[in-house]
């Protein structure tokens, strides 16, 4: 991921705003609306959902057989990239759900790395005679049956930093398994609007959620839902030293704050036990940012800590065995809750 500075006061008022929105979802909580067999149909997608699978896939990309996710690092002996390697890896997982996985070929450049500057932006810009690439966007869905045309997209970007040795496991090893098990949780349940995955690129430059994005608008994309999984249950060291287990959704815009309160209230409806709250963006940032910037204003990143609080940020010791996996699951089962509702609401 890449972020810019926020102010603590502006982080005050936000964790102020979202206890008061947290009070009135609570409220709600009390005269239950929703239909039984609704309620039933989530508790059953998020119970499926499991932390020693996600842990398998996160050693997998941010560890053994691979310890990085970049296009400019083949391993000794493989005939393509870590990227690519991973790209294979994520296909052979959707495949074998009964997903048809779709490529998207974006050219992009490794960053250079600027050992001046603090070593979370080392990244600096490469120069034009630097190789380019071939990255891929990875689309993969599920037809809304009675809504196909109305779309709830998923994102997480999969490489990690191409500047230095990073593993990425936090950032963003770790949402990449998180939206990979949505899909594989999702692999059989009926959606009625459409319910897309995208695997992005954000360690490289341009991001390719830039191009998605801009594609999405040039179809006409009716995307009603956009929520993007980068850092999930990170935070810092302090945080994880008490076990905490956070959630941070933020939004940009209106109507991506009333999707950000919606992670609230479903937290609370299925007793997640996420410590969750919302955080407002002071411009688009990140994956979500891309399509904000493209029109899409119904935008989230769900992120363990806001500001990012890993002290391991874009650093070598982003290691697979540093990540709360635990707290990721809980994650990925609020987004799940959000996104079977928002379905069944449309
Ligand atoms: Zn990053």
């Amino acid at each position: 991921m890449g972020r810019g500075p926020m102010t603590c006061a502006g982080g005050l008022l936000i964790l102020l705003s979202a206890s008061l929105l947290g009070m009135a979802g609570a409220r709600q909580e009390a005269s239950p609306s929703g239909d039984k067999k609704v309620d039933a149909t989530v508790r059953r997608l998020i119970s499926a959902v499991e932390p020693a699978r996600m842990s398998k896939h996160l050693f997998y990309l941010a560890k053994d057989p691979l310890p990085f996710r970049k296009l400019n690092l083949t391993l000794p002996g493989h005939e393509k990239n870590t990227l690519y390697e991973a790209d294979d890896y994520l296909a052979g997982q959707l495949e074998s759900w009964g997903y048809r996985v779709e490529r998207e070929g974006v050219q992009v450049q490794a960053f250079r790395r600027d050992t001046s500057k603090p070593k979370q932006a080392q990244y600096s810009p490469p120069k034009p005679e630097d190789p380019w690439y071939t990255a891929y966007n990875l689309y993969a869905e599920r037809k809304g049956r009675s809504h196909p045309e109305r779309i709830i997209l998923l994102l997480a970007h999969k490489d990690s930093q191409s500047w230095i040795d990073s593993p990425g496991a936090n950032d963003n090893a770790i949402g990449t398994v998180g939206v990979l098990e949505v899909a594989r949780v999702l692999a059989n349940y009926e959606p009625q609007s459409t319910i897309r995955f995208l695997f992005c690129n954000e360690e490289h430059t341009p991001w390719t959620s830039k191009t998605a994005a801009q594609k999405a608008k040039e179809r006409g994309d009716n995307i009603v839902a956009i929520i993007n999984m980068d850092g999930i249950g990170a935070k810092t060291a302090e945080q994880t030293g008490a076990d905490k287990k956070t959630n941070v959704t933020a939004f940009t815009k209106p109507e991506g704050k009333a999707l950000a309160e919606l992670m609230g209230e479903v937290n609370a409806r299925y007793s997640i036990g996420l410590e969750q709250r919302t955080a407002e963006r002071s411009r688009p940032g990140d994956d979500d940012g891309s399509f904000v910037q493209a029109g899409f204003a119904a935008a989230v990143v769900n992120i363990g800590s806001w500001p990012y609080g890993d002290p391991n940020y874009h650093a070598e010791g982003d290691i697979p065995e540093r990540c709360d996996v635990k707290n990721a699951a809980m994650t990925v089962q609020a987004t799940l809750a959000a996104v079977v509702t928002l379905d069944r609401s449309l």
